[in-house]
């Protein structure tokens, strides 16, 4: 038993089995979660199902109201979300506020969202119209980096839109997703939003499942080629947000001391774990000692430390498998480069690893080429800024990035140039509601907010009259 429970056709409900959570700060467990088996996951879908016709029959203001509700109702408990969410997933508690005022903003903008009918054609014979309807139940799943904003990217749209949802959280960060499942149970009619746990023995049940109209997930390429497989047998519509090797690319017009402390928190907050971070630099020659030693010099500042503790900067990695999978990029850093801050995981029990920053390291490093998705660092040196842009787009990925520069029009130019689907000049992780977000090459397919989310959660039909 838990004190925490799963979200079945209106119900909160115990779990099959029980998981244990951890807090990442002390490798000790936090709460107990409830987790769902094969049974509870078809009741999940066969409620979302029942409840579909009468939530998608119902007019946008309608569902734009209970949206608005749901963000009253975690902005009236955000501290207590915030505090959760550090000590589930271990970022500064700073940080989760951000992260749960972003969720509150996002489900109130997301509620405005509309699928408006368009008419395409109007001819004295004919007229065409263009209309969008929601497209059934949506199983929505969601990684351990940002636990609550990325499930309200999908609630947010999947809701507004009219579908009805299957929602599963990443098993080491359930605690969060839950609490807002309580909240959710007193506002949505039932079978709306369903919330199920697992320990990662689910998701393929659920993303195969007949009754399941589209899956939306977040979380790691390797994954995310599973789930393409596990859709393809009956052409579920799919959204695949993945993996990066963002690029930062530092032009030789930048003032580095200005520069740095962005470039720095591109890479290090959430303790590197964000898909869209910073996870290489390249810099110009002529400042690229400067730039090492101002990125060493942040890092040596940063307070590493458990999230919930005043002045603490940089939390743990999030999970035991992640923080081994980190130091043994550590390793490699040290194997092939020079690490000139950091360089060691904390003794003790917690999953604490140092900001890293290795300078002098080969293109070929695994640093270089993989998705660190730690406080790891790797900074390379470039003559030419048609070399750099070559070595940035010498990857499979193709998420985001950045370039710092000076002479805007020379980022734009730059940035046109970058193989990704965002880039930033002269900021980062800059992410409206109302701007699509999408990965290029293995970083994704389909996007979401914005245009993308409304097209991503419908399906488009044609209208076509003879007058
Ligand atoms: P993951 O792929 O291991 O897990 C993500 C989710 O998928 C979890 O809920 C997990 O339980 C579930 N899952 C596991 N096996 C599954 C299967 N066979 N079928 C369906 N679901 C399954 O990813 P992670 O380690 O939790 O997250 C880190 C990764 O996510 C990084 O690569 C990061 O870049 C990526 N990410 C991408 C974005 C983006 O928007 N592009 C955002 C955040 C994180």
């Amino acid at each position: 038993m838990s004190s925490y429970k799963l979200l079945i056709d209106g119900q909160l409900v115990d779990g099959a089995a029980t998981l244990d959570v951890i807090n990442p700060a002390e490798g000790k467990v936090l709460a107990t979660a409830p987790r769902a088996d094969l049974a509870q996951l078809n009741q999940a879908v066969a409620a979302a199902k029942k409840a579909f016709p009468a939530w998608a029959a119902l007019a946008p203001e309608e569902r734009e109201a209970k949206l608005n509700q749901l963000a009253d109702a975690i902005e009236a408990k955000a501290d207590a979300f915030a505090r959760l969410l550090t000590q589930e997933q271990g970022k500064p508690l700073a940080e989760a506020q951000g992260e749960v005022m972003g969720a509150v903003f996002g489900l109130r903008a997301f509620g405005a969202m509309r699928a408006e009918t368009k008419e395409l054609q109007r001819t004295d014979t004919a007229r065409v119209i263009e209309v969008r309807k929601p497209l059934g139940v949506v199983a929505g799943i969601v990684p351990w980096n940002f636990p609550v904003l990325l499930m309200i990217m999908k609630v947010g749209p999947g809701l507004a839109l009219g579908n009805t949802m299957v929602l599963k959280p990443a098993p080491t960060t359930p605690l969060t997703t839950l609490l807002f499942g309580e909240l959710a149970a007193g506002i949505l009619p039932p079978g709306v939003l369903n919330i199920i746990v697992d320990d990662n023995d689910l998701g393929s049940a659920l993303t195969a499942h007949p009754d399941i109209a589209k899956v939306s997930f977040t979380g790691s390429t390797a994954t995310g080629k599973k789930v393409m497989q596990s859709v393809a047998s009956d052409l579920k519509r799919l959204t695949l947000e993945l993996g990066g090797n963002d690029a930062a690319i530092v032009l030789d017009d930048v003032d580095i001391k200005q520069v740095a402390p962005a470039i720095y928190a591109s890479a290090m907050s959430n303790s590197g774990q964000i898909c869209l971070a910073t996870k290489r630099v390249y810099a110009h020659s002529s400042h690229y000692d400067e730039l090492c030693d101002e990125l060493a010099i942040l890092a040596k500042a940063s307070v590493v430390g458990d999230g919930t503790e005043q002045g603490v900067t940089m939390g743990p990695l999030q999970n035991k498998m992640q923080y081994e999978k980190v130091k043994g990029f550590l390793l490699d850093a040290k194997a092939e480069g020079t690490v000139i801050a950091g360089g060691e995981a904390r003794e003790g029990d917690g999953y604490f690893i140092q900001p890293t920053i290795v300078r002098d390291i080969a293109d070929s490093a695994r640093l270089v080429r993989e998705e660190q998705f730690g406080p790891v660092l790797p900074v390379l040196k470039y003559d030419d800024v048609a070399d750099a842009i070559r070595r940035a787009n010498d990857s499979e990925y193709g998420l985001g990035g950045t370039v710092w520069t000076s002479n805007i029009e020379r980022g734009i130019e730059v940035a046109n140039q970058v193989d990704s689907g965002t880039i930033w000049v002269n900021k980062f992780l800059d992410l409206p509601f109302d701007v699509p977000f999408r990965g290029a090459k293995q970083s994704g397919m389909g996007g979401e907010n914005g245009e993308e989310a409304i097209n991503g959660y419908t399906q488009a039909k044609i209208i076509n009259v003879a007058l």
